[in-house]
């Protein structure tokens, strides 16, 4: 049986006898009701949040980082925002800085904190989700001995969550340091002596360039992802390319809804993002060596492509994410593991969404100027089918 207003329940103090009838499940403290629970608190949830708070939708946001912004926060000291300040903000609030200019990674925390605060967005911190599965029409959302349940979902988040590192890292030597660049914060990390970057994507030329101006020797092993032909930061990057790039490719052009976005998709989904602000003649004039993928370990050591090993002191992992989503119990993956949706509807799961993941709508699904769109058409999904769904219950009644 499903408990239709756990709330009720609580107030007149059945609900433990109830949930304790309803077998291992049921042994959660309490259960918490809202018409909609979202799952992240980054950009994505937040972005959501607004829509829902806008449609005057009864909600809460669940996350697992102790404070709002904490994902940006943990990345490296020396992040800077690739995308310049007039593309990161959120619908309804600018990014309070020169339009032109580009953001640290803590400013952009401190804005998604201030965000939430501006728009008293119910966010719980601290509260990682365990397991989402179905009881009946409703879904359940389990955060330690706690359960909540609600209608409707979105799981709002990007794919960084957990790092992903090749099984052979553990049979390097004791002597290499060895860090993914999630753990990554600076170079007082490194230990002296050679360094290979891992990884030959944005974070390992970002990192390549950091490690290298510290004194260290250092490789970038993996295949040539491209670049970009402009420089961000420069007169032209910042008038012509970022508004032709970000604002209309990324947003309008590159999206299921056209040829060329459907096209793109599935190369914009398994392949890495070509190089964007450090190029190869910045890692070429920084003395960086270029080294075939590594793939596997010999004596210790790193073993590359062409069957040499290197004899470096620290091992930076910049080898990507995935998702992690283990503990939603729902069958709506495929064979990569990521969910089957149109645009974030997971038409499998009526009342199941995502926001926040790769090319979800569009190339920008992911970013920062991207995701108040995605975020708002869903919250449009959920308000048509709480109308849909209260239509259909009237009709029960007055039969
Ligand atoms: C190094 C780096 C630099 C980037 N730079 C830019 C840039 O310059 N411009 C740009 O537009 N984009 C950039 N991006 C891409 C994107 O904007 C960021 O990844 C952004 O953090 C994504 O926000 P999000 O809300 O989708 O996901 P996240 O920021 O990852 O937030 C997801 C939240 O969900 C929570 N969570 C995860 N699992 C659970 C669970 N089971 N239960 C509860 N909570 C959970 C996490 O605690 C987290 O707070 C960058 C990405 C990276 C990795």
């Amino acid at each position: 049986m499903i408990v239709a207003d756990a709330t009720q329940l609580i107030e007149e103090g059945a609900a433990a006898m109830q949930l304790a009838a309803r077998g291992p499940r049921s042994m959660a403290s309490r259960r918490e009701s809202f018409d909609v629970i979202v799952i992240g608190g980054g950009q994505a949830g937040l972005s959501v949040g607004y829509h829902l708070a806008c449609a005057g939708i009864r909600f809460i946001i669940l996350d697992a980082n102790e404070r709002i912004g904490d994902s940006w926060r943990q990345r490296w000291d020396s992040l800077r925002l690739f995308t310049p300040a007039k593309y990161d903000g959120l619908d309804g609030l600018a990014f309070p800085a020169p339009r032109n200019s580009f953001p640290t990674k803590n400013e952009m925390a401190d804005y998604l904190e201030a965000y939430a605060r501006r728009f008293r967005l119910p966010v719980r911190n601290g509260m990682r989700v365990k397991r989402l599965f179905k009881e009946g029409s409703h879904f359940v959302v389990a955060v330690g001995s706690n359960e909540l349940e609600a209608p409707q979902i979105v799981v709002a988040m990007g794919k960084y969550q957990h790092a992903r590192v090749p099984a052979f890292a553990a049979s390097l030597s004791n002597e290499i340091t060895q860090l993914h660049s999630a753990d990554y914060r600076g170079p007082g990390q490194l230990q002296p002596g050679g360094v290979v970057l891992v990884g030959a994507g944005n974070s390992g030329a970002d990192l390549a360039l950091e490690v290298a101006r510290a004194g260290h020797e250092t490789w970038i092993a993996g295949r040539d992802v491209g670049q970009v032909p402009f420089r961000p930061e420069t007169f032209l990057g910042r008038n012509l390319f970022a508004p032709l790039v970000l604002g209309f490719i990324f947003h309008h052009v590159l999206t299921v809804r056209t040829p060329f976005g459907r096209k793109a998709r599935p190369g914009a989904l398994s392949k890495a993002v070509p190089l964007i602000r450090v190029k190869r003649a910045d890692l070429a004039a920084a003395r960086i060596r270029r080294a075939p993928r590594v793939v596997g370990v010999r004596d210790g050591r790193p073993l590359l492509d062409d069957g040499q090993s290197l004899a470096v002191s620290n091992v930076l992992w910049c080898t990507g994410f995935h998702a992690g989503f283990e503990w939603i119990e729902l069958p709506i993956f495929d064979e990569h593991g990521m969910p089957s949706h149109v645009s974030g509807v997971v038409t499998s799961e009526p009342g199941l969404y995502f926001v926040g993941l790769p090319f979800l709508h569009a190339m920008s699904s992911s970013m920062i100027q991207g995701v108040g769109r995605d975020a708002a058409r869903i919250v449009e999904a959920i308000t048509t089918r709480r109308r849909a769904v209260g239509a259909e219950r009237s009709i029960l009644v007055s039969a």
